[in-house]
């Protein structure tokens, strides 16, 4: 038998015929597709047409490949893009001297980019006016010189748009109750609730950087994309960029939990009008993803205090602000031994009022 060989939808990786299941499996970003679905696929695809031009593309990808220098830290080893106006002197994860180490290919070039609407002082602003907040940050933590270390990044992020498909089963109820001489009487009726929905969920991110924590990177969401622009080189100038070193494939899990989770709670929304609904079964699976491979604008500092990294982020579009700070454990004993004494003073005081 001619076996076809068949690309997985959702990474590109390539597709497995599992002849037990009789369905097709991905072993990179481990997708399922039954043989309907693959067929369905294929066939839609086949009417697509490709929006860009190759030979353009090949353009482009030449012109970065020529402007953009790639430092990288003999420490950490991480691998910083930088225009080729610009020198990289230190590693702004962990803030040693990185090195030149030639170009970039072309194939990193990115497709989108959301420039820098925060500039470095205000990045700065936001990040003192934070820590004000915060009294058990260690002092050094919130010096000058640490904020000079503050780091415009373009960090790489894959953008997802997911067809999804879902079907929810689920058994509804509504309760009458009314009152007719001595006897209350309620009535209750049961309802089989079918919801079968093509959904097309889109722009859902996922960092493709190993170096940046990925909750970290998710709390600093959303980004607005109606400010996507095309890339270009010059967008770099100034800034930093990161090289992404996860695949698609390896970031889709989390793409899909987001992408099932955000249409079950879509679906769920639509069953009203009953007194109590539960989901009897919910199948819902991703049948196609687009990818944009976009930088995206984020003000970076990480913190080194008693031999731990702390990172710490700004949107460089919203100014929103996330990271879990540094605590001064001298500050933080000064504060309990003070509460200590509070609360003796207190049982003193209070055994006084007792006699
Ligand atoms: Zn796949
Ligand atoms: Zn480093």
């Amino acid at each position: 038998m001619e076996v076809v060989q068949y690309k997985c939808p959702n990474c590109g990786g390539n597709l497995e015929y599992k002849a037990g299941n009789q369905d097709f499996g991905c072993e990179y970003c481990l997708s399922e597709f039954t043989e309907t679905e693959i067929k369905e696929i294929f066939k839609k695809n086949e009417n697509m047409e490709l929006d860009e031009n190759v030979e353009e593309i090949k353009k482009e990808q030449q012109e970065f490949e020529e402007h953009t220098n790639l430092y990288s830290c003999p420490n950490c080893g991480a691998e910083i893009i930088s225009e080729d106006t610009t020198s990289a002197t230190f590693c702004y994860y962990c803030h040693n001297p990185v090195i030149l180490s030639g170009r970039l290919s072309g194939s990193y070039k990115p497709n989108k980019i959301i420039a820098f609407n925060v500039t470095k002082e205000e990045a700065e602003k936001l990040f003192k006016e934070w820590c004000k907040k915060k009294w058990f940050l260690p002092n050094d933590f919130k010096s000058n010189q640490q904020l000079e270390k503050m780091t415009g990044v373009y960090v790489p992020f894959w953008i997802a748009d997911c067809d999804v498909k879902a079907n929810v089963n689920a058994l509804g109820k509504k309760n009458r109750t009314w009152v007719s001489g001595d006897y209350r009487y309620t009535e209750t009726k049961e309802y089989s609730v079918v919801r079968r929905a093509s959904i097309v969920m889109e722009g859902i991110p996922a960092d493709g950087s190993s170096k940046f924590d990925d909750k970290l990177m998710e709390a600093i969401e959303p980004f607005d994309y109606n400010d996507i622009k095309n890339f270009s080189m010059s967008f770099l100038s100034g800034f930093f960029a990161d090289k992404y070193d996860v695949e698609k494939a390896e970031v889709f899990p989390r793409i899909r939990n987001r992408a099932v989770d955000a249409s079950d709670r879509l679906m769920r929304s639509t069953m009203n009008g009953y007194s109590s609904i539960s989901v009897t079964n919910s199948d819902i699976s991703i049948l196609k993803t687009d990818w944009k491979y976009m930088l995206l604008p984020v003000w970076f500092m990480t913190f080194k205090y008693n031999e731990k990294i702390y990172s710490f982020a700004i949107n460089g579009q919203t100014r929103k602000l996330a990271g879990i700070p540094p605590l001064s454990v001298p500050k933080l004993l000064g504060f309990c031994g003070g509460l200590l004494a509070a609360l003796t003073l207190i049982f003193t005081v209070g055994g006084y009022f007792l006699r």
